[in-house]
């Protein structure tokens, strides 16, 4: 360390950005190493708002490992069992081919404010220290060289620097570090936008199978909405919740001694109530919506599709969703990537480093796991420069992106038509449902998530983008030759033992165990390894092996409940509008 800086403003590793994923790194790089002082710079004074809320396995895997319990977790975010895919086009009103990967799996929609809360509180509990309000300014800093040294914006210059020996950015969509170096680029082939807001459900639109508690998606050509159902924490003053979660996080008794949320809720004069999230994301280059904001955007691809105007029907706008800030968010051509994750002096995390459609929940899975790697990649990194874990750092993230980035374009050149959307869908969920089932059976946690890398899975995607990338319009229907490709994958897939003995049946509604579509669920129904049923007075999902609810304390008696909640509604809901 330089004589001339002073040991408070020197720490070995400086975090720009104290999200989800800036914080899980730092908590990883603490708790892994305690003789290391580590600094998170977070340019927002407290949580607020931010758009991401359905998790995969692997996001709550790496919850559970940060600190928290499934009790906890109960708590403060809703059950989620899985992902429905549906499809429409604009010359119907049905929703049509709907394939879904269900009874996996006890996940959560998180709402973020809570959770960025809840990862805060656990960070500052490892030692690690956390300046809010305080934002880095990339021009005036040094980065990626030795000697890193940071600025804070609007500081006078020298007061208020950092100097460490490693910079990770974990600035999310701004990329500083990246933007500064001159590596951030935007994903060129088919990049896409997004538009959304918060809604009330008012009714169930009874489609069967539509209120099940999962993550809903609506696939058509230019693009899809999602709809996620959350517990919103929204209308709580941060003071009440930081103290609530505070104390939940200190609570570390078992489900059955637990108090309820409603008991925690009213200990803090916290209050809570349904919401569900809901956006589209088209294709940026098929993206004819009218001038205008985003809440024209998003009801210009309700109104073009009937069948998305009729579930609309069900559900109505919340007034100042994000106390004071606009309605309705936007975001322009998402996707975009760096040429380099890690150098001297610095590495990059989550949405700082790429990010890309996040069709399928995969941008907190993912960050998450780039965190741990990063983690584990900065302490082999600051014990010895020469062993090389930034290099195979940075090999990792570039065959991630590139695998994701490939996987997302061919679903999307995949949506011209039913036939290709589910031959796709199947290629991509038929693959990951095998490493699935063994993340239920907690035997997988170490490697690239969901058989990403593997060769034989990625190259299907590839060949179904080859075959499908002259198509400017998304139009033509290529579902034939998509199918060629598709179907020679899943014809090896379900005579490989591994599949056998997975049985994918159980997670598929549609689908028996050699992955062959029945029309009639009730043919093929099998029970899986996660089952959801409505709790008898909230309505709320639990966990059915639970013997009262979480959110209501309620006792579940077993002949009260509906089994499997394929149509838990969410609270208040109603049967029609
Ligand atoms: C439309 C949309 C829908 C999504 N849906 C899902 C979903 O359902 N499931 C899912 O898993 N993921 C989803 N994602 C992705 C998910 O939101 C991100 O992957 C996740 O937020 C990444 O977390 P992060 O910590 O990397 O970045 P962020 O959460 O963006 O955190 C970055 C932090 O850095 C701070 N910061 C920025 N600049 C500076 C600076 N100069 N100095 C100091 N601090 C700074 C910011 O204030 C921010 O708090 C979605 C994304 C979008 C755009």
């Amino acid at each position: 360390m330089n004589k001339e800086i002073g040991i408070e403003s020197y720490y070995d590793v400086a975090v720009i950005g104290g999200g989800a994923v800036g914080l899980g790194y730092a908590i990883r790089v603490k708790r892994d190493n305690p003789e290391l002082r580590v600094l998170v710079l977070e340019k927002a004074k407290e949580p607020r708002f931010k758009i991401g809320e359905s998790t995969l396995s692997v996001t709550i895997e790496n919850l559970l490992e940060l600190g928290f319990t499934m009790p906890q977790l109960r708590r403060l975010f809703t059950v989620k069992s899985g992902l429905g895919f549906w499809y429409t086009d604009s010359a119907t009103d049905e929703l049509v081919s709907p394939v879904d990967v269900c009874n996996t799996e006890e996940t959560f929609q998180v709402e973020r404010r809570p959770m960025e809360i809840a990862l805060t509180v656990l960070a500052q509990s490892c030692g690690v220290e956390i300046r809010s309000g305080t934002g880095v300014s990339t021009g005036r800093s040094l980065l990626g060289g030795p000697d890193p040294m940071l600025v804070m914006r609007g500081s006078p210059a020298a007061a208020n620097q950092v100097h460490c020996r490693l910079v990770c950015d974990a600035s999310g969509p701004a990329s500083v570090l990246a933007r500064s170096l001159g590596t951030h680029r935007k994903q060129k082939h088919i990049n896409t936008n997004a538009y959304w807001s918060h809604f009330r459900k008012t009714a169930s639109p009874r489609v069967p199978g539509w209120d099940a508690p999962m993550t809903q998606h609506i696939c058509f050509p230019q693009g899809w909405f999602w709809f996620i159902s959350l517990c919103s924490w929204e209308s709580s003053p941060t003071p009440n919740l930081t103290a609530m979660i505070g104390a939940l996080l200190n609570d570390r008794r078992e489900e059955e001694d637990m108090p309820s949320r409603e008991e925690w809720s009213s200990r803090f004069g916290c209050t809570h109530s349904p919401r569900v999230s809901i956006g589209v994301s088209p294709r940026s280059d098929l993206d004819y919506s009218p001038p205008g904001g985003a809440r024209e955007r998003f009801w210009h691809y309700v109104d073009a599709y009937p069948a998305i105007q009729e579930i609309m029907r069900y559900y109505e706008e919340v007034p100042d969703p994000y106390q004071g800030k606009p309605a309705y968010g936007y975001l322009k051509e998402i996707e975009h990537y760096s040429t380099s994750y890690a150098g001297e002096g610095f590495l990059s995390v989550g949405d700082a480093a790429f990010f890309v459609n996040p069709l399928f929940s995969k941008g907190l899975a993912f960050g998450m796991f780039c965190a741990k790697e990063a983690a584990r990649a900065t302490a082999g990194h600051l014990k010895d420069p020469e062993r090389g874990d930034f290099a195979t750092y940075d090999r990792l993230l570039h065959s991630v992106y590139r695998a994701l980035s490939m996987e997302n374009e061919a679903l999307y050149r995949s949506w011209a038509s039913p036939a290709g959307f589910e031959q796709v869908l199947m290629a991509k969920l038929a693959g990951a449902l095998r490493e699935v089932r063994n993340r239920a059976e907690s035997l997988v946690h170490e490697d690239v998530p969901y058989r990403l890398l593997e060769p034989r899975h990625a190259k299907v995607f590839a060949d179904v983008v080859e075959l499908t990338g002259d198509d400017g319009s998304g139009r033509a229907d290529r579902s034939p030759q998509i199918e060629a490709v598709t179907a020679r994958y899943l014809e090896e897939l379900r005579t490989e033992p591994e599949t056998i003995e997975a049985r994918l049946g159980r997670f598929l509604t549609h689908y028996d165990d050699n992955l062959v579509r029945h029309e009639n669920a009730a043919e093929v129904a099998q029970p899986g390894v996660f089952t959801a049923v409505a709790c008898p007075d909230c309505r709320q999902a639990v966990n059915a092996t639970l013997g009262r609810c979480p959110a209501c304390g309620q006792d579940m008696d077993p002949c009260l409940t509906s089994s499997p909640v394929n149509d838990a509604a969410e609270g208040e809901a109603q049967d029609e509008p």
